[in-house]
């Protein structure tokens, strides 16, 4: 084909046409020259343009439109021509866009950059779509500026495409509608929070209820017939006094709001709490026009905060006070006390051997004692004092205003913990089961701020520790040297921890002999042999090493050390048939491989078990009366026999003693001292023997230092004794000096 041949276009006209059926229609005529060869063709094509005629009308429709709003301010217009890409921006578009016509110039870049970035992809898909639809879009988007700021605006556009649907240019619109959008959104939110929840009640400027929402209706009790036109007055409780509707109001009046807990009235007479926020309402013109007020119920938050203060402040088996709500009535009473100058005192109380009880009548029982000694402290002590439990059998009495003289001070007190203690001390019948229990009662007095809240208590736990050690049942006052005593007691904890590794303990023996006077055997006590404080007696430090667990190690080794003198003696005529009587501590005995222990300290010494005897106290046995048992036959099928120590002194149950595997019972000092002068001792001791005839248990009494109470002893049928009056506890060596004697 030469240059310069091809179709050519040369014309175009818009003509009418005629259909067949009558109607007209508006056509493209085309007529194109084709010189083809140096000569000239024409070709002639017809198009039906209804579509885009149409489209022309509407796009000249919305131009006017356009022009309009243009001419009103509201709408900036944009023009895109798709041939040229010329782009046009009415100044409008630029205040819209917040862009400065000097600065920027129009292009599809510097719109999108203004488009809100979550909207960018839909403005963008609209447009696109348009123009593949060749339909006109109308979108709603938010544009982001560099502050945060966002703007809502709606757009509209159209596009004009040529025969062959190829856009030809797009003419759009921009309207801000930020602030009808905004509006718009707060009318659909006041619509959905009249629908919500929370119960909403609005009046006029005379607080005359105007409409109600159903969550208000529910709240209330009260269909909104039944509230319209009324004073909310209607809802109002009785428990308020005048005084908080006065200050409501007031508050309101002067600020335009309040919030706060209140208390209403359902319409069945149910009172009940509920959070409200009153708001006025005002018009343009600064009028009230309305009071709206949001209410939720709160009875439930109510009833959980009671719950949990409950919990944290209250003991839930006897309803009173716990430690932390009475540490902070002490400071309290501390801080009163030092504006008043006047004493106060705490007492530390503990329910003797209610372990006791817990361990042999179940924890149920154990339980309806405390109750009943929370309900007898209660009914001890003034309106004014308080009554706590500090867990387990402790409980803490604080009582105020007592006099500011120290002396008189303490006799009131002393006055109210004898109460206390008799008051405790009287039996006690729970579900058909009596039983009795005294309490061990220490205090500790205080004037002002002079120790802190920590301290004092400790002191009152002191002074009942004494109370305890001096045989329960009793009340001790904290004084200063009970915490020297204290301090002796750390330091001395520290040497006895080395006291072992150290070789500080020594084994003394003590004879136990018959009615003739022949040794049958001794028992072994211990003695700590310390460089400065020389010999300890076990009195002093065992019931440390039992607190600190050190008693575990150091009766190993008296055990392990007996054994090792049994199997040395068996050689001997003069020896072998002797028997060793170890004590056993409660803590050492509970320990789980006890059983192995002994059994292996036996076979490693090569002792006889039949020599070897195990000590064991009250309070040991009852700790776990059923475990107790087990073990005690366990260890009796090595062949080992069992004494009850200090027979008398605890809480001495037939019943118990029955079940229990001994061997002996050995009677108690206490009562061997004053056999041959106090008639009770005498008729106890007589009454231990005759039992244990009865259970055909061994007996033997242990003190004896006087011929008169082995006489008196032997005489009622105890035949086995060991005291002063036959030896002291000394040493092997002098033990076999004595044998020889
Ligand atoms: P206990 O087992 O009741 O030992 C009897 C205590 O009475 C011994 O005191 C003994 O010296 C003392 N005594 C003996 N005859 C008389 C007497 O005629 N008159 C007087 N007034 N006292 C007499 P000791 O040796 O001070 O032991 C005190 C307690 O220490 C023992 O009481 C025992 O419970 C404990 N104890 C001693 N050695 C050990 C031990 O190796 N292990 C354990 N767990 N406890 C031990
Ligand atoms: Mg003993
Ligand atoms: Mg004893």
């Amino acid at each position: 084909m030469a240059t310069g041949e091809g179709p050519i276009l040369n014309s175009r006209l818009e003509i009418t046409g005629l259909h067949r059926n009558g109607h007209e229609f508006p056509v493209e005529l085309s007529i194109a020259s084709l010189k083809m060869a140096g000569k000239y063709e024409f070709s002639a094509f017809i198009h039906d343009i209804t579509g885009r005629q149409l489209a022309q009308i509407e796009l000249q429709h919305n131009q006017e439109l356009l022009n309009e709003a243009q001419r009103l301010g509201q709408l900036g217009s944009w023009e895109l021509n798709l041939v040229s890409s010329e782009l046009r921006w009415s100044d409008e578009v630029y205040r819209i866009f917040e862009l400065d016509p000097a600065r920027f110039s129009p292009s599809y870049e510097n719109f999108l950059n203004v488009i809100h970035p979550d909207d960018r992809d839909r403005v963008n898909q609209a447009y696109t779509q348009s123009l593949e639809n060749r339909q006109p879009y109308d979108i709603v988007h938010r544009l982001l500026f560099a502050d945060g700021r966002v703007k809502w605006v709606r757009e509209h556009c159209i596009s004009e495409f040529d025969a062959s649907g190829k856009p030809l240019r797009s003419v759009g619109a921009v309207q801000d509608i930020t602030e009808q959008y905004l509006a718009a959104e707060q009318l659909r939110i006041a619509a959905a929070t009249f629908k919500a929840q929370e119960a909403i009640l609005i009046t006029d400027p005379d607080a005359n209820i105007l409409r109600v929402n159903q969550a208000f209706e529910d709240l209330s009790g009260y269909s909104a017939e039944e509230l319209l036109g009324k004073n909310p007055r209607i809802l109002q409780s009785g428990r308020h006094d005048k005084a908080f509707y006065r200050a409501m109001w007031s508050e309101l009046l002067d600020t335009g709001k309040w919030s706060g807990e209140i208390w209403d009235r359902r319409k069945d007479g149910e009172i009940y709490p509920k959070f409200m926020t009153i708001t006025a309402v005002y018009d343009d013109h600064h009028q009230l026009t309305h009071y709206v007020a949001l209410s939720s119920d709160i009875s439930q938050r109510k009833q959980s905060e009671q719950e949990i203060h409950q919990l944290a402040f209250y003991d839930p088996l006897t309803k009173l006070p716990n430690r932390r709500l009475l540490l902070d009535r002490l400071r309290q009473a501390m801080a009163v006390s030092t504006r008043s100058s006047r004493h106060g005192a705490v007492l530390f109380l503990d329910m003797d051997h209610f372990k006791t009880i817990n361990d042999t009548q179940g924890h149920a029982m154990g339980d309806l004692l405390l109750i009943e000694v929370a309900r007898r402290l209660q009914g001890c002590v003034r309106e004014g004092d308080s009554v706590a439990r500090l867990g387990g059998d402790e409980f803490l009495v604080l009582l105020e205003e007592l006099s500011s003289e120290p002396d008189e001070a303490a006799t009131q007190t002393e006055l109210i913990a004898e109460k206390l203690r008799n008051e405790l001390g009287q039996p006690y019948t729970l579900k058909n089961y009596e039983c009795h229990t005294t309490p061990s009662i220490g205090v500790s007095l205080f004037r002002g701020h002079l120790e802190n809240v920590e301290d004092l208590l400790k002191h009152a736990d002191i002074a009942m520790y004494q109370a305890k050690t001096a045989g329960r049942n009793a009340i001790r006052f904290f004084d200063p040297q009970m915490q020297a005593a204290l301090d002796v007691r750390s330091a001395l904890e520290t040497k006895l921890r080395s006291a072992l590794p150290m070789q500080q303990f020594r084994l003394y023996y003590q004879a136990q002999v018959d009615s003739r006077g022949k040794a049958t055997g001794a028992e072994v006590l211990l003695r700590w042999e310390h460089p400065e404080l020389g010999l300890v007696s076990p009195a002093q430090f065992i019931p440390l090493t039992e607190e600190t667990g050190l008693i575990v190690p150091i009766g190993l080794w008296v055990l392990e050390t007996a054994c090792a003198q049994l199997k040395a003696w068996q050689d001997d005529v003069l020896t072998r048939d002797l028997t060793l009587a170890v004590n056993v501590s409660a803590r050492q005995f509970h320990q789980t491989d006890f059983v192995a222990q002994v059994q292996r300290v036996l076979l490693e010494s090569g002792a006889k078990p039949s020599h070897l005897k195990l000590e064991l106290t009250e309070s040991t046995v009852l700790e776990n009366v059923d475990d107790t048992i087990a073990r005690m036959r366990e260890i009796k099928l090595l062949g080992v026999s069992f004494s009850m120590d200090d027979f008398g002194t605890g809480y001495s149950s037939l019943q118990y003693l029955k079940r229990l595997p001994l061997d002996q019972i050995k009677i108690d000092q206490s009562f061997v001292r004053d056999i041959t002068s106090d008639l009770n001792d005498a008729a106890i001791v007589q009454t231990i023997i005759a039992m244990t005839e009865a259970l055909g248990l061994n007996v033997i009494a242990e003190g004896v230092e006087t011929e008169a109470q082995r006489d008196f002893l032997d005489k009622h049928g105890c035949h086995a004794f060991q005291g002063y009056l036959f030896s002291k506890p000394v040493v092997v060596k002098e033990f076999e000096a004595l044998l020889r004697r």
